[in-house]
């Protein structure tokens, strides 16, 4: 049946540290979105130890980013055949490769971009609260050295992305700092 379909794409993105997980929580449950955590999904593949996982992990304990080639085919695994798109994407895309297979993808499910939120907050900030993070939970891939590929990665890779966005009208700039609900209500605040 070829029902009116409600599609909703956001895209949360930011460097390591800005809050995108944290706050792709509330505002999925918010807005009735499934939460996509591109980072999520590979640890759970190096935890289960898949094929993927096994193909990531020595990337993700580097800090640089898994190919695109092998992102690309777990999201369209994960968001093909759906008539109605409804999602949240917390680190995905990261390159103007996945940007482009990424629209390419919605286009053919009948949806596209809703809006990219872009977190942003100082280096200094950023290390201080990864180091926190690391403290807390633990994750393999917080510690000094990786931390500062990260950022380069972010630097180099991810956020020339910002522009891609931005020349489609999509973009939403918006300061990462103060309170985790001062953060949610700015971004809130943008979306349409
Ligand atoms: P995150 O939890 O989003 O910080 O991601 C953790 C790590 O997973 C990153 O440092 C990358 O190695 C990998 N990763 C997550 N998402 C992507 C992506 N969209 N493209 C490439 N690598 C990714």
């Amino acid at each position: 049946m070829a029902g009116a379909n409600n599609h909703e794409v956001l895209l949360l993105m930011g460097p390591p540290g800005a809050g995108k997980g944290t706050q792709a929580e509330t505002l999925a449950a918010d807005r009735e979105l499934q939460k996509l955590s591109t980072g999520d999904m590979l640890r759970d593949n190096v935890s289960q130890q898949t094929e993927l996982g096994l193909q990531a992990q020595a990337f993700m304990d580097a800090g640089e980013l898994v190919p695109d080639d092998l992102i690309i085919a777990m999201v369209r695994a994960e968001l093909a055949g759906r008539d109605n798109v409804r999602v949240l994407l917390d680190g995905f895309p990261r390159t103007t490769v996945q940007a482009r297979q990424l629209d390419e993808l919605l286009a053919e499910l009948g949806a596209g971009i809703t809006a990219a939120i872009a977190l942003e907050v100082e280096v200094d900030e950023l290390t201080r609260r990864l180091l926190q993070r690391s403290s807390e939970e633990g994750r393999s891939d917080d510690n000094t050295d990786t931390i500062r590929k990260r950022m380069d990665v972010y630097a180099e890779q991810t956020r020339p992305l910002l522009d891609y966005y931005r020349q489609r009208d999509k973009l939403h700039t918006l300061p990462g700092t103060g309170s985790i609900p001062e953060v949610q209500l700015r971004i809130q605040q943008v979306l349409p």
